[in-house]
């Protein structure tokens, strides 16, 4: 199994060069934010819960997300690994995957980061409200809050994964074939 994290702030990327890395390692996406997404739509409890919390920009609970990456994980236990984007954000998060990752008898081998300027990912995010409808892509207030989330919650967990050498970071700004080069060069190496 190869099991990437694909990690960074709101709009540095992660999502487009997630796709790409599927198609060149043969790997399984999870985006717990297209899961919920996807809960929201269908009307679930779970969607409606973690409503609350994606229109303030909130991060929804621990034990919500992680919940539905361990089923998400179970149903594909025969892929050949798994890119987490937007997954682990909070410390007891990165905790739990490990964890989970564990009785599969197996790690995570690389954190990619995509390092990006606050100013150009509002621009990106704004643009991109304009034409994904999402709520939370909206005002400029509610993407300012995501950031502090990330700032508060999720940063902490580059030294986390400093500490086991699976960091590796890399420029989110340019074009898109050249970051997704960029990216390809330290999945290579390992
Ligand atoms: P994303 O699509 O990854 O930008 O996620 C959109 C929103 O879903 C986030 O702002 C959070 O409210 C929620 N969300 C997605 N992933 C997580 C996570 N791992 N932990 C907590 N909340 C999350």
């Amino acid at each position: 199994m190869l099991n990437l994290i694909l990690f960074g702030p709101p709009g540095a990327g992660k999502g487009t060069q997630s796709e790409k890395l599927i198609g060149a390692y043969g790997l399984k996406h999870i985006s717990t934010g297209d899961l919920l997404r996807a809960e929201r739509k269908a009307g679930t409890e779970l969607g409606l819960q973690a409503d609350a919390y994606i229109s303030k920009g909130e991060l929804v609970p621990d034990e919500v997300v992680v919940g539905m990456v361990r089923n998400f994980m179970k149903e594909n236990a025969d892929a050949n690994g798994f890119i987490f984007d937007g997954f682990p954000r909070t410390t007891p998060q990165a905790e739990s995957l490990d964890g989970l990752l564990s009785e599969f008898d197996t790690k995570i081998h690389l954190v990619l980061g995509l390092e990006v300027e606050e100013d150009e990912l509002v621009k990106r995010l704004l643009l991109r409200g304009q034409s994904s409808g999402r709520v939370d892509d909206q005002d400029e207030s509610t993407i300012r809050n995501r950031f502090r989330e990330y700032q508060n919650k999720t940063l902490p967990l580059q030294s986390y994964y400093e500490k086991s050498g699976t960091y590796k970071g890399v420029q989110g700004m340019g074009e898109i074939e050249d970051i997704f080069a960029a990216l390809c060069a330290h999945v290579n190496e390992l």
